[in-house]
């Protein structure tokens, strides 16, 4: 009696087995099936009709998948002509064992499939043990890609198996399909169909991210034509590959994914940017890279490219950021050979019309465009959080990210940053109550205060109105006021000041040191923070002037009793000099940039 006959005769016979399905999952899938249903129902079927045992055994030596079956001690048993194949086994086979030499690849080592079968058969579960999308290495072949599955079948009660059955799924039919459909077939790089899949993969994970930015770089490489008229094809061809070598290089170091987007056109992304200054190096580099590339003869042919690029958030949705590289790419090639551009945005370009702008502000604040950032705010010494800065974020539909300072000014001019005021103070709240309710660390948030707010006279009426609404505790937030505003020495606002401080909310003086104010003034000043702006400190870690300012502010702000924030520290050598001078608090990039409330609250468990 075979093998597939034994096994069979466990088999319920009241389930029919999908065998008749034809595809080659569905075969192994309905081997693991029957497997399995035999486990549910535990029962020993002594009849099966031998007309399907023959179905089962035809159907699963024609299976492309191959299929294989051990025994007790780890014999072959079986195996079927895709497995014979695999296995390079002849003739009688029963009774041998695999080799030692075929390997898997599993986290990120190799073992081989006879360790990974022991293991199997050692386990007391029964649960088949999948692993998809690995590799296997067999008789010097190239890797294949193929999805394993190892089964054991076990008696009920004991832990040594009766079977074990593994089956190989190749995914190298898949692979080739993949590559020619994704991949250039010069280069082998990804092509532009993978590049516009990625970036629409990246425009949905973007959006939940911080504050950095994504690069798209199009190359493009300049008189390829009439290079490949003077050199022909395959010196052409060479230099691409060559080419293509060179930029899988610089990816070790600058971590980009490039594209060979088109003929003598590649396309890179590059995630996670700090700052623009770096990404133009890289454009430097690539285009000196490509002058050393070919000599012909003894004169040297130089190579040059054109270099378009696009920036996210900065230029708009990632969506759009690949026309807008060929935009800047084709504003690069209007200048002539070697020239880089960067695209420059409607918003840039254009004296914008205020008017659009404000227009759009209101279907703004409907459609949810604007999004509170939350940036941290942390002790000096401990480096802990304890408050944060709440920035308003705007991704308008078509200019994209638009810098706060830009629309502020617009919204200040127009009235309508008393809209945008309550908008932000209103998600503060409802966030602090959601805090609250769910048991984050609270820590106060500060909300920029324009004193456009204050003209209205309903200012802190409505942020009555609104801690009421939101059953929140005012001592959580504080507003900031800028010095050059605040120092306007008007009754109405100092009445204001006083009736916030009433209802327990602080005052934080932002920006000190970027205008001027009187000490007499600051000693009457309702402040109990103040911020030094980042403009004194940028110089502070060369400059002794500089440091002597810092330290006496420092110091006077103490002796007024106010505690010191300083902001914009974006480096650790910065901050501790800081420290040294007594500051309080600091708020910079070296810390955390403005964050989304998401991510921003992981910081608050
Ligand atoms: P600000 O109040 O001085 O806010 C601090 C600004 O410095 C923020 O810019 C922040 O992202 C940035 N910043 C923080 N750390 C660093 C650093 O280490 N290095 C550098 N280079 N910059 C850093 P942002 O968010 O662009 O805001 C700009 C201005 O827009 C704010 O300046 C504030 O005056 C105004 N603003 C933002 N949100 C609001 C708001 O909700 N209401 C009002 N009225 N004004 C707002
Ligand atoms: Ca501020
Ligand atoms: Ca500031």
């Amino acid at each position: 009696m075979n093998v597939l006959s034994k096994i069979s005769e466990a088999l319920p016979p009241s389930i029919d087995l999908p065998i008749a399905a034809g595809a080659a999952g569905a075969v192994v899938l309905s081997l693991t099936a029957f497997f399995l249903l035999q486990k549910r129902y535990r029962r020993k079927i002594k009849t099966q009709s031998s007309e399907k045992r023959d179905l089962l055994q035809k159907s699963i030596d024609g299976c492309i998948d191959a299929v294989l079956i051990l025994s007790a001690d780890r014999k072959i048993e079986y195996a079927n002509i895709a497995m014979q194949k695999l296995l390079k086994l002849h003739g009688h086979y029963e009774g041998s064992t695999i080799e030692e030499s075929i390997k898997v690849y599993v986290g990120k080592e190799w073992h081989t499939l006879n360790s990974l079968i022991d293991t199997r058969y050692r386990t007391l579960q029964e649960d088949t043990f999948s692993l998809p999308q690995t590799r296997l290495l067999m008789y010097g072949r190239n890797e294949m890609p193929a999805n394993l599955l190892i089964d054991t079948i076990k008696e009920e009660g004991s832990t040594s198996p009766v079977w074990g059955i593994v089956s190989i799924h190749s995914l190298e039919e898949q692979q080739k399909r993949e590559e020619a459909e994704y991949y250039h077939r010069l280069t082998h790089l990804p092509n532009q169909l993978k590049a516009l899949q990625d970036i629409n993969a990246l425009n949905a994970r973007l959006h939940l991210s911080n504050d950095r930015k994504t690069v798209l770089m199009l190359i493009d490489i300049d008189n390829l034509s009439v290079l490949r008229s003077i050199l022909g094809l395959e010196q052409t061809n060479g230099m691409l590959k060559k080419f293509t070598l060179y930029l899988n290089e610089l990816s070790e170091e600058n971590h980009f994914t490039a594209y060979h987007t088109f003929y003598n056109n590649f396309l890179l992304i590059i995630e996670n940017v700090d700052d623009l200054e770096s990404i133009k190096l890289l454009a430097e580099r690539i285009q000196k890279g490509l002058s050393t590339f070919y000599k012909l003869g003894g004169s040297k042919l130089y190579l040059s490219a054109s270099i378009g690029m696009s920036v996210y958030p900065d230029n708009g949705p990632m969506i759009k950021l690949f026309d807008y590289a060929y935009k800047a790419l084709a504003e690069a090639e209007k200048g002539g050979h070697g020239r880089t551009e960067f695209y420059i945005s409607e918003i840039q370009t254009q004296e914008y019309d205020e008017l659009v702008l404000y227009n759009d502000m209101h279907e703004g604040l409907e459609r949810e465009e604007f999004e509170v950032y939350y940036q941290p705010i942390v002790d000096a010494k401990s480096h802990k959080i304890v408050s944060a800065e709440a920035l308003i974020r705007w991704r308008h539909p078509k200019f994209g990210m638009i810098p706060p300072d830009l629309f502020i000014a617009v919204m200040e001019k127009t009235g309508f940053i008393v809209e945008l005021g309550r908008f932000v103070l209103g998600e503060v709240l409802k966030q602090q109550k959601r805090w609250e309710v769910f048991s984050f660390n609270q820590v106060p948030v500060s909300i920029n205060l324009s004193l456009i707010e204050l003209e209205t006279g309903v200012f802190v009426q409505n942020v009555e109105q609104q801690i009421a609404y939101h059953q929140a505790n005012p001592n959580l937030i504080r507003f900031e006021i800028t010095e050059g505003l605040a120092m306007q020495d008007k009754k109405h606002f100092a009445l204001q000041f006083a009736a916030l401080k009433k209802l327990g909310i602080d005052i934080l003086l932002d920006d000190f040191g970027s205008g001027y104010t009187s000490y007499a003034y600051l000693k009457r000043f309702p402040a109990s923070l103040i911020k030094i702006d980042k403009v004194l400190v940028d110089h502070v870690l060369a400059n002794l002037d500089d440091q002597a300012i810092v330290k006496s502010i420092i110091d006077l702000g103490h002796s007024l009793r106010m505690k010191i924030v300083i902001e914009g520290i974006e480096d650790a050598r910065m901050a501790e000099l800081l420290a040294g001078y007594g500051c309080d608090y600091f708020q910079g990039y070296h810390f955390s940039r403005p964050l989304p409330v998401f991510e921003f609250q992981k910081m608050l468990r």
